[in-house]
């Protein structure tokens, strides 16, 4: 197993992907996970070094969804006693940013729970990311990257974001498309490539990840991980279920810290130069394994999520340096330069006094 661990290494460290048989091996469990956690490593420090990102999320809309993803507080006939509320002002969104960005975070994630987007919400959006720029400005901030989350977009609306200021979107798989209907049935596996996919060609950064612990099999986590390598994302959260009473896989508890750092480590292996973030569900299900994990991931989401809330960042910003990693910089660039290149942040056009260059 060792030649194993050897092999995935050298590959990912070439940028090529495992085999189907050799990811399936490093979920298998057969190997020491320590070893596993190692090799892993390897191939984080080659294109990320000990640098950890943080990035943030701002509900801007909760609970409240028409849809039915399970796994989801927000979705039609959740019983969750969540924070319910419309959308919030772009003011508000501006003031929580500026306190993560003054806490070390260099992404902000605006999310907002329904099926997708229409005109107004995209206005909203617009306001808010202006609202932000503004903020930053005013108090000598440096700009966070924005990345925007409104599920499945309509034709126009990721060239508005763009055009905005946004540089990113996000929009997982979450599960294999074999088993995408058993978790959502009022949108399919291929409405969210297709989301994914408008995003990248209007030049957002793509960001698509993964929910694990809801039932799914070895088989499922492989197939999920190829899909989404296919779509070439340049970040790729890994979440693991948060299950909320009043949902339908409100007691599923499947996942533990062993079963959590394999399937990180395969995502690093599978994608050993995008961005590996660490997201929902890591303080409960990985527990106190939490410092390893950052061997594996390189980007880590601080604070509270969605509905739920997160550990103090402060507690993290202790685990990062004790585990001898630092946070990466607003002047730092994220990923390796040759994925780098291919995503300028806009810094003409709309929301600059530089002219745009059509
Ligand atoms: S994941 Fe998004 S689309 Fe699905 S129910 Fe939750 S808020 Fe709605």
């Amino acid at each position: 197993m060792a030649d194993l661990l050897d092999e995935l290494t050298r590959k990912a460290l070439r940028r090529e992907r495992p085999t189907r048989e050799e990811a399936l091996a490093v979920l298998a469990g057969e190997d020491e996970l320590l070893e596993v956690v190692a090799a892993g490593a390897r191939v984080r420090r080659r294109f990320f070094g000990r640098r950890v990102k943080l990035n943030t999320i701002i509900n801007m809309k909760s609970g409240l969804c028409p849809e039915d993803c399970s796994y989801c507080s927000q979705r039609l006939g959740s019983t969750a006693e969540i924070l319910k509320y419309s959308w919030i002002t772009p003011e508000d969104a501006a003031r929580t940013a500026g306190r993560a960005v003054d806490a070390g975070v260099k992404r902000v994630c605006l999310v907002a729970s329904g099926r997708g987007p229409g005109d107004r919400d995209v206005r909203r959006i617009e306001d808010t990311i202006a609202a932000i720029r503004e903020d930053a400005a005013e108090n000598g901030r440096p700009e966070a990257e924005i990345c925007v989350c409104l599920g499945l977009l309509q034709e126009g609306q990721a060239e508005r974001l763009r055009e905005a200021g946004a540089h990113a979107y996000s929009h997982n798989l979450n599960t294999s498309e074999e088993r995408y209907s058993e978790i959502c049935t009022t949108h399919t596996f291929a409405d969210r490539v297709d989301t994914l996919q408008r995003a990248a060609a209007s030049g957002l950064s793509p960001c698509s990840g993964a929910i694990f612990g809801m039932g799914e099999s070895d088989g499922d986590i492989v197939d999920l991980a190829f899909a989404l390598r296919e779509l070439d994302p340049d970040s790729v959260p890994v979440n693991f279920l948060i299950p909320f009473e009043g949902t339908p896989l409100g007691d599923r508890w499947e996942l533990t810290p062993d079963r959590c750092l394999r399937i990180l480590a395969l995502f690093r292996f599978c994608f050993p130069d995008v961005e590996v973030r660490l997201a929902g569900g890591r303080e409960i299900h990985l527990r106190s394994l939490q410092p390893l994990a950052l061997h594996l991931a390189n980007s880590v989401f601080l604070g509270d999520y969605l509905t739920s809330e997160g550990r103090p960042g402060a507690d993290d910003r202790q685990m990062i340096a004790d585990a001898g990693f630092t946070i990466e910089g607003a002047d730092e660039a994220t990923l390796p330069g040759a994925r780098r290149d291919l995503v300028a942040i806009r810094r003409r056009g709309a929301g600059t006094e530089e002219p745009a260059n059509t």
